[in-house]
């Protein structure tokens, strides 16, 4: 069942992929397995995923605890506290949720202590509204500049968590938005290693975020079923 879902997704990327001629070997699919028991990351596991995506720390870390798949590349997609920083660092490939300097600035302390790098997505406020999380447009060009002077936590990209949409199509302005932020941000001088992910694009949408440029797509349901 997980097995023929993932097949079908993997396809649909690279249909979605073609239709704006681009490589679909350019767009990472991260199976989102939040609520999901370790039996149905295991199976997606065999039909050869190897990134997966939480969003709530304790449920992550309790399956990368328990998990022997050493190959497994686990993605935090949910907002982070900045008293749970210290808890994720090396944990997660990638922390997609980073909203906030003062969490930017935790994460590199506790990645120092640790010895090792932290790789980290910014999540944008793409709708500029005050009440979800993420950074608000303007206020990115700061946390760039705060990332070059970092030496544990690397910026490699953005997020962003559209508002829900009746239909896929609901979501492409928000897309594109993003894509059109990121390219102000790179004429503006933002080193291009700190905007080379964009994530975005979730299983009722992920077709239009790869046609505006997504480089990584979250599917959960279109995977692993409805979450009940
Ligand atoms: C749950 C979640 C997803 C996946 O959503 P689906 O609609 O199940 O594909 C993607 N991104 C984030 C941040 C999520 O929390």
């Amino acid at each position: 069942m997980i097995a023929g879902r993932l097949t079908e997704v993997r396809s649909r990327i690279a249909t979605a992929a073609r239709s704006v001629g681009r490589d679909p070997s350019s767009i990472q699919l991260i199976a989102v397995s939040k609520t999901c028991p370790l039996d149905a990351v295991r199976e997606a596991y065999a039909a050869g995923q190897r990134d997966f995506g939480e969003n709530r720390v304790q449920e992550a870390l309790e399956k990368i605890h328990h998990a022997t798949e050493p190959d497994i590349r686990w993605h935090l997609l949910g907002h982070l506290q900045t008293n749970k920083a210290r808890k994720t660092v090396g944990a997660f490939a990638s922390i997609q949720s980073v909203d906030s300097d003062d969490l930017l600035l935790k994460l590199e302390r506790a990645a120092l202590d640790e010895g090792i790098v932290q790789e980290v997505l910014l999540q944008v406020a793409v709708t500029y509204e005050a009440t979800k999380f993420g950074v608000p447009p303007d206020d990115m060009p700061r946390l760039f500049e705060i990332g070059t002077r970092l030496e544990a936590v690397r910026i490699v990209g953005v997020m962003t968590i559209p508002p829900p949409a009746p239909t896929p199509e609901g979501a492409r302005p928000w897309f594109r938005r993003l894509r059109e932020l990121c390219d102000g941000w790179q004429a503006a001088g933002v080193p291009p290693a700190m905007l080379r992910e964009l994530s975005m694009g979730m299983s009722g949408d992920f077709e239009v975020a790869i046609q505006e440029g997504a480089t990584m797509v979250r599917v959960g349901t279109a995977i692993f079923g409805s979450r009940g």
